[in-house]
């Protein structure tokens, strides 16, 4: 008789279970990486990411990876869904159900709503290293994945049952491959764990998380169709880091200020997540983390912030860095020495809000993982556990927001006719792609500008943006005034916010409007009014072409057609980036000029752009101790006696905000910057936007308001100063050197916004161009292209650009 293991009836059932078992095997992030991600010196490119997720997804029941949208080079950007089988089987129909909470007016009966409460599932997502040089969390994404797809303890089953999970295991490719790209190329060199020198989002770099409302970037308008088209997550959370010499990690609640229009409920909603988060690490011994710091709940445009807006919990963690994935050493003198941060005012004292300072030592990106996964299980055990009351909460805060509230406008109305249709048309696009419902008038419509006046005819085709809507907070931000709360100590010193004060976004963008506080027999009105679905009907309102592509390129504004050189630093320059991208959306012809061109004088063009960075940074560039010799140094002394023989003989300096202080000094132009040397309580602007006055007789203002809003951030206001000392240098030309072009309003100069200390800038000069030899040199004090959302004040900049 053969023995068992020999017979037919063994290998039958040997071969099942190798079949079965290797059917089922979910891949380890190793056995397709080759390495533990997260382990110290190992980094997955985008390509391995990606590759891992479509190896999960084909054995997991419990993963389904989607493309969402290419980034701006092309890569593609995925999403993984991760939950129950069940669930994962029934993604549409969750789906459904979780956009009817979104609108409680698509539910009928309050059947329909129990019925969704009782069944549906808390929608949360978490998208990880949008910065991409924060790199660790892109990593740690795959053994989240594969943690959650492979555990079979009770409570990651309760997880799965009760939550869908939206992983996005980067929501910027593109940078997470340069970073690799050059984290590789670095590796055992002096160069190693620096940050690759080039922007890591092709236009946007850091920025990129300055976008969530103007949807300039493509990985924004993905991710925005995602959450407020497609599936509206109750929990946004959005994993950063933050320096190396810090709290271990920062968590909500935030600083001071909130913004008035995110609800009370969801502020104590992102604190709760954040002490669930602290309670789970503590329990864990680990220490340094740091709540009520650094961060507040001020700005609008952040990937944690926009959510608030859509009656979403977001949270925004940031846990110190090691230097990208290799490790770094904190000393305990270090930590002694920090000046920590608002909230936080020493990183070895215990405090409230940071029980358990972390004593120093070796930081790797192992911790941080760790640290990361943590709060990750903290968030999906609460979603779970809370399932229903998560649920509730989204439709009471989007049902609150219908009902009428005379406190606020009813509506506000875009003018029709205006003259900056492109604008408008862009302005209209913005807010309904991130849901924001808008209706187009076909008929006139009577209404009262404010509660005490007469009523007005608006023109037709004109646009009506209710307040009473689900997105009524996100209308109230984009559409007021911002009014920064006056926050200065006691020796008058303001309290910093954490990004700009003011951003009201038609102002921004020159797109007038009013606000409606009452509308003549709107019920008899109501059937008339076309709701706005896709942009063509708004193209079609403001007689513009049709177009075929959402947020299509606008034309060339250019008359002239000026040969355009843009200073490229190695440094990473934002402006830089975001004044391509407004070029390109334009279709301006450019190229870009490095350092190397300055210093060789290959400068043959018609016009030069110095995008907004200080003199040190232009002239030094990287320091040769940390870079390559390629990277180091900036345009040098070479480089500026080439580009003012450039101007000498006639070629045009536009230079942005920052970097009129080299041409100012190393012109010797007659033009002082009046806010140079002014201490911050004395004069303090971080991002407000301002009234400028336009002298229209000037080349650069024609076809520009005359009163205009700018775009002011830390940026400066001009004074002409004395002719230079003779013999200090060039002469300035002859007759009158400087043309003034634009000042700051004489008073009342804040529109939107925060501003100590206006006086210093009232009446003075914000923007001027300057002969030298045969040129020109034009100074903008502020910043015409900010962010890419400026765009009143984008036909200065292109008026300066032309012949
Ligand atoms: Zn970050």
């Amino acid at each position: 008789m053969k023995r068992f293991f020999e017979s037919s009836a063994f290998l039958l059932i040997f071969g099942l279970v190798l079949f079965v078992s290797l059917a089922n095997a979910q891949p380890t992030p190793k056995s397709v990486l080759g390495f533990v991600p997260t382990d110290d010196k190992t980094i997955a490119d985008w390509g391995q990411i990606t590759n891992y997720f479509a190896k999960l997804d084909a054995a997991s029941p419990k993963v389904l990876v989607r493309e969402i949208g290419k980034t701006t080079l092309g890569k593609p950007m995925i999403v993984a869904f991760i939950s129950s089988p069940a669930n994962i089987g029934n993604l549409e129909r969750y789906r459904q159900m979780n956009a009817k909470l979104a609108d409680p007016r698509t539910i009928k009966d309050d059947a329909e709503l129990n019925n969704i409460l009782a069944n549906g599932k808390s929608i949360v997502s978490i998208s990880c290293s949008i910065h991409s040089t924060e790199i660790v969390a892109s990593q740690m994404s795959m053994n989240l994945a594969y943690e959650l797809a492979t555990a079979t303890d009770a409570e990651t089953k309760e997880i799965l049952d009760n939550t869908i999970l939206l992983l996005i295991p980067s929501s910027n490719p593109d940078g997470v491959q340069i970073v690799a790209d050059w984290y590789k190329k670095t590796l055992g060199t002096k160069s190693e764990g620096t940050s690759p020198p080039e922007l890591y989002h092709h236009y946007a770099g850091h920025d990129n998380n300055r976008d969530w409302f103007m949807l300039n970037l493509q990985e924004t308008r993905n991710i925005t169709k995602l959450f407020w088209q497609e599936w509206f997550p109750e929990i946004v959370y959005d994993v950063h880091q933050q320096g190396v010499v810090a709290s271990r990690f920062t968590i909500p609640p935030f600083y001071d200020p909130p913004n008035p229009r995110i609800s009370p409920s969801i502020l104590r909603e992102v604190g709760l997540v954040g002490y669930k988060m602290a309670a789970d690490l503590q329990a864990k011994g680990i220490a340094g983390v740091a709540s009520n710091s650094a961060y507040d709940t001020w700005w609008h445009g952040g990937f944690r912030s926009a959510p608030y807006y859509h009656n979403s919990i977001g949270i925004l963690t940031e846990a110190a860095s090691s230097n990208l994935m290799s490790p770094a050493t904190v000393t305990p003198d270090q930590l002694k020495r920090s000046r920590g941060s608002r909230g936080l005012p020493s990183l070895v004292e215990p405090a409230t809000n940071f029980p358990d300072p972390w004593e120093g030592g070796v930081w790797r990106p192992r911790d941080i993982a760790e640290i990361e996964m943590t709060a990750s299980r903290a968030l999906l055990t609460l979603a779970s556990k809370y399932r229903g009351r998560y649920l509730k909460n989204f439709h009471s805060l989007g049902n609150a927001n219908l009902k009428s509230d005379d406190t606020v406008p009813q509506a506000y109305v875009v003018m029709a006719g205006q003259p900056n249709n492109e604008a408008v048309a862009r302005f209209i696009e913005i807010l309904t792609f991130q849901g924001v419902e808008v209706h187009r008038m076909t008929n006139e419509l009577w209404v009262k500008h404010s509660k005490t006046e007469d009523f007005h005819e608006i023109p037709l085709n004109s646009f009506l943006v209710f307040t009473n809507q689900p997105q009524k907070n996100n209308v109230l931000s984009l559409f007021e005034k911002q009014v920064y709360p006056h926050r200065v100590d006691a020796n008058g010193q303001p309290d910093t916010p954490y990004d700009v004060a003011g951003w009201t976004l038609p102002m921004q963008m020159g797109v007038e409007n009013y606000e409606v506080w009452d509308i003549r027999d709107l019920d008899k009105f109501r059937p008339t009014l076309e709701k706005v679905t896709n942009q063509n009907q708004v193209r079609a309102s403001l007689n513009m072409p049709a177009s075929q592509t959402a947020f299509a390129k606008h034309a060339n504004p250019l008359k002239t057609a000026p040969r355009i050189g843009m200073y490229k630093p190695f440094t990473s320059s934002m402006d830089e980036g975001w004044t391509r991208l407004v070029f390109d959306n334009h279709q301006i012809p450019y190229k870009s000029i490095s350092n190397e061109d300055f210093r060789q004088g290959r400068l043959d063009y018609d016009v030069i752009v110095l995008p907004a960075d200080g003199e040190t940074t232009i002239l030094n560039g990287f320091g040769a101790d940390r870079y390559p010799a390629d990277y180091a140094g900036g345009i040098g002394d070479a480089g500026v006696e080439n580009l003012k023989k450039f101007v000498e003989n006639g070629g045009k300096l536009v230079c942005l905000d920052d970097s009129c202080e080299l041409a100012i000094k190393k012109f010797g132009l007659p033009i002082k910057n009046v806010l140079s040397g002014v201490a911050r309580k004395d004069f303090y602007n971080p991002g407000s936007i301002v009234k400028i006055k336009v002298d229209r007789s000037t080349p650069i203002g024609r076809n520009v308001l005359e009163e205009t809003p700018a775009y002011f951030i830390n940026s400066s206001a001009f004074d002409l100063s004395e002719p230079p000392p003779s013999g200090g240098g060039q002469s300035v030309g002859t007759g009158n050197p400087v043309r003034v072009v634009a000042r700051y309003a004489e008073k009342d100069a804040l529109m939107s916004g925060w501003m100590l200390g206006e006086k210093l800038i009232n009446g003075k000069i914000a923007l001027a161009e300057a002969t030298y030899g045969k040129g020109k040199i034009v100074l903008f004090a502020f910043r015409p292209q900010h962010r890419g959302q400026t765009y009143a004040t984008f036909p200065l900049l292109f008026n300066a650009l032309e012949k």
